[in-house]
């Protein structure tokens, strides 16, 4: 297998015309399926094209919009000791901290958990909540799009044939005063999702605040990111009390649609989508 190491764009977009050739970024969760792959039918891509020499793919900065344009390149571990992500997107600081380990924190990068589109992704809830969108890169130029609608199941996204993910743009939306990433696994450590929400609540002051807005995004609970717009409406003009969360909660479950899996049955995920909920109300 050939391992290429572009430095810009113009070698990553030669790169990508060699037969057969994947993206390589931290290589944590392509690496792991291309040895269960060799090890089941001996097959797997002739070219691996490296992406962590490109300084365009890296990076946090501010765009014209005001939204902040992470790199795809960069690891889990970058972003987290980033002072604009960690004061301006606070939950998906808080998912960060939670991603994997240090290791894979450190190897592991933003594009990779974007295009592996697992279900327990854990940047997607929070990027989706916010409304993120993806830059994606070509020979044929730049477009963007949700990152709501780039995900479609699975493993699956919109990606084109020699189309790479250059960054996330995600508007930081200060005016949402609670702003939490809330995640179940098996363990309290190195644990993928079980079920996680994130959940964003503008709300109007007052003792006990009425709720003016909530964005709520959970993962692990169907194909992909799924929000509940009839949720976030129970919340709305309510304040923030056990009782209002415990409404929305039971709406959530309702209306989730969570598989069995080795992880857990359907039926816990579901009381879990709405429990996650209630812990907005221990502020
Ligand atoms: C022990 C362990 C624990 C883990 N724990 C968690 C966890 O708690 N939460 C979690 O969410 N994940 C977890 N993961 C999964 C994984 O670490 C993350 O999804 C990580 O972000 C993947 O990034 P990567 O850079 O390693 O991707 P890679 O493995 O390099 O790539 C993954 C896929 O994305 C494609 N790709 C990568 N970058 C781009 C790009 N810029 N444009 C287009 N395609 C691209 C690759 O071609 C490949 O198909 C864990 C993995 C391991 C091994």
């Amino acid at each position: 297998m050939n391992v290429l190491t572009p430095r810009d764009l113009p070698e990553l977009f030669a790169a990508l015309q060699a037969p057969q050739a994947q993206l390589l970024a931290g290589g944590t969760d392509l690496l792991v399926r291309l040895r269960a792959a060799q090890a089941t039918s001996g097959q797997g891509p002739q070219t691996l094209v490296r992406l962590d020499g490109i300084s365009a793919l890296r990076g946090v900065e501010r765009t014209p919009d005001g939204c902040l344009r992470l790199g795809a390149a960069c690891t889990h571990a970058e972003l987290l000791a980033h002072p604009l992500l960690r004061a301006e997107l606070p939950e998906l600081a808080a998912a960060l901290a939670e991603l994997g380990s240090p290791p894979i924190r450190n190897m592991g990068t933003l594009g990779g958990n974007i295009c592996t589109a697992s279900p327990a992704g854990d940047t997607l809830p929070p990027l989706v909540a916010l409304g993120a969108e993806v830059e994606l890169i070509s020979t044929l130029g730049v477009r963007r799009m949700a990152l709501a609608d780039f995900i479609t199941g699975p493993g699956r996204t919109r990606l084109e044939p020699g189309e790479v993910l250059a960054a996330a743009l995600a508007p930081p939306r200060p005016e949402f005063e609670v702003r939490r990433f809330e995640k179940v696994g098996r363990r309290s450590a190195l644990a993928v999702a079980v079920v996680s929400l994130a959940a964003l609540l503008r709300l109007e002051r007052g003792r006990v605040p009425r709720v003016l807005e909530a964005r709520l995004a959970w993962g692990s609970v169907g194909p992909t990111v799924w929000r509940c717009p009839e949720a976030e409406a129970a919340l709305v003009g309510q304040r923030l009390t056990l009782g209002a969360l415990g409404r929305a909660a039971a709406i959530a479950r309702a209306q989730v649609q969570p598989i069995d899996d080795l992880r857990a049955s359907a039926e816990y995920r579901r009381q879990v989508a709405g429990n996650l909920l209630l812990r907005l109300a221990m502020l």
